[in-house]
C-alpha cells in the first residue's frame, strides 16, 4: 500500500494534521517521508496503531518523555509502564486531595474566626525509648509534653547525636504559639535541626535522622514528618496511619510494583528517600483537628518492623493509660525479637480542668 497524505491519515487515525504536526515535532511520530521540496508529511498505514497509541497516552495525561519510551516497548512491557504510571498518578493525587482537604478547613478557619474551643484541650502522654534486644547502641529519641511529641530514628555512626539533635530544635515550641503560625514554627524548627543534624555529621558521613512530631496548639494539631517513623491516630476505636513513609518500599508500594505483604519482608525496607542528613529538607506538614477522645500514638520502626498493625491497634485500646500502653508496644517489639531500637510516645487528647 502506498504513502497516505497527512489529511488522510489524520481522517484515519481521527487525529487532527495539527496534533500530527504537533507529535512529529515532539518527536513521537515522525513521518515516513517528507517530501523535500514542498515539505509535506507523508505516512505508512502501519503507523496508524502508533498514531492511536500516542493519542491515547496523551489522552491519559502522560507526560511526553514517557510516551516516547512506552511507544518504544513490547506491548506487554507498555502495559505495565502504563499501569505503573496510573498507580503514580493515584498516589499523587491522594496527597494532593489530603493537601486541599486542609487548606479547604485551614482558609475557612481563617475566613471565621474560631470561636474559642468550649473546653480547654490538653493532652495526657508518655513517651519511651528502648535499645531493643539486637544493637548495641540506642539511636531513637522519644520526647512528650505538654504540647509537643515527637519520635526520631538516628541512622550512621551518630544516628544517636542526630535523633537527639532534632528533639532539641523542636522543643522551644512547647512556648505557647498562635494557631495560624503553628506549621511555619515547625518548619523553622526543621530547618534549624537540619543544620544542626549537619554540624555533626560534617562532610561525607552517613549519619541522619527521622522525624515525627505532633505539635498542640488550641483546638489544632501540627503535624511533621520525615522518614519511616510514624503516626497514627485511634479514634472512636478505629486506627489510622496518618503520616506516609519516605522508604523506597512504600514508593514501589504505591506504584503497584510490590505488595503489602511484599513490603514486609522487603530487603530494602528500612532504605529512605528522604531524612534531616544536613542537606535541604522537605517535611510533610499538615494541620489536624484535635478532638477529646483521640490518641495518638509516634513510634519508630523498630516497632513497626516486628509487631503487626492489628496487634498495635489491641494495645492501644486495651492496655490503659499512655504509660502502660507505651511499655506494652516496647514489650511486643521485644517479644518480637527487638532486632532495632524502639521509640514510642502516647498521647490521649484530654479536657483541661
Ligand atoms: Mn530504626
Amino acid at each position: 500500500m502506498g504513502l497516505l497524505t497527512i489529511g488522510a491519515f489524520a481522517r484515519a487515525s481521527l487525529l487532527s494534521p495539527k496534533a500530527l504536526r504537533l507529535y512529529d515535532e515532539l518527536g513521537l511520530l515522525p513521518p515516513a517521508y517528507v517530501d523535500p521540496d514542498s515539505g509535506y508529511r507523508f505516512y505508512e498505514p502501519a503507523q496508524l496503531e502508533r498514531a492511536r497509541l500516542v493519542a491515547w497516552l496523551r489522552r491519559l495525561g502522560m507526560p511526553l518523555a514517557r510516551i516516547r519510551a512506552v511507544c518504544e516497548l513490547p506491548p506487554a512491557r507498555a502495559a505495565e509502564a502504563v499501569a505503573s504510571y496510573w498507580a503514580q498518578v493515584e498516589a499523587d493525587t491522594a496527597s494532593r486531595r489530603d493537601l486541599a482537604a486542609f487548606l479547604t478547613g485551614y482558609l475557612s478557619e481563617r475566613e471565621t474566626a474560631m470561636p474559642e474551643p468550649a473546653q480547654t484541650l490538653g493532652i495526657r502522654y508518655a513517651a519511651r525509648s528502648d535499645i531493643g534486644r539486637c544493637r548495641d547502641t540506642n539511636q531513637d529519641s522519644a520526647y512528650a509534653g505538654a504540647r509537643l511529641l515527637a519520635v526520631a530514628d538516628g541512622m550512621g555512626s551518630r544516628g544517636d547525636l542526630a535523633s537527639a539533635a532534632v528533639i532539641e530544635a523542636l522543643k522551644p515550641l512547647e512556648a505557647a504559639l498562635p494557631a495560624g503560625d503553628l506549621l511555619n514554627a515547625l518548619d523553622g524548627a526543621i530547618r534549624q535541626a537540619s543544620t544542626a543534624v549537619g554540624d555533626i555529621t560534617g562532610t561525607g558521613e552517613d549519619t541522619g535522622t527521622t522525624v515525627t512530631a505532633l505539635l498542640l496548639s488550641g483546638s489544632q494539631l501540627a503535624l511533621v514528618h520525615i522518614g519511616d517513623t510514624r503516626a497514627y491516630l485511634l479514634r472512636d476505636g478505629e486506627l489510622f496511619q496518618i503520616t506516609h513513609d519516605h522508604t523506597v518500599v512504600q514508593s514501589l508500594l504505591d506504584e503497584g510494583k510490590i505488595t503489602a505483604e511484599e513490603a514486609t519482608s522487603h530487603p530494602q525496607r528500612s532504605l529512605l528517600l528522604r531524612a534531616i542528613d544536613g542537606s535541604e529538607v522537605t517535611p510533610d506538614t499538615s494541620l489536624r483537628e484535635a478532638r477529646m477522645g483521640d490518641r495518638y500514638l509516634l513510634c519508630s520502626d523498630g516497632l513497626t518492623t516486628v509487631v503487626s498493625t492489628p496487634a498495635i491497634h489491641e494495645a492501644l485500646r486495651s492496655a490503659g493509660g499512655p504509660e502502660p500502653t507505651a511499655q506494652r508496644l516496647i514489650a511486643l517489639a521485644n517479644n518480637g525479637g527487638g532486632p532495632d531500637n524502639i521509640a514510642c510516645v502516647v498521647a490521649d487528647v484530654v479536657a483541661l480542668p
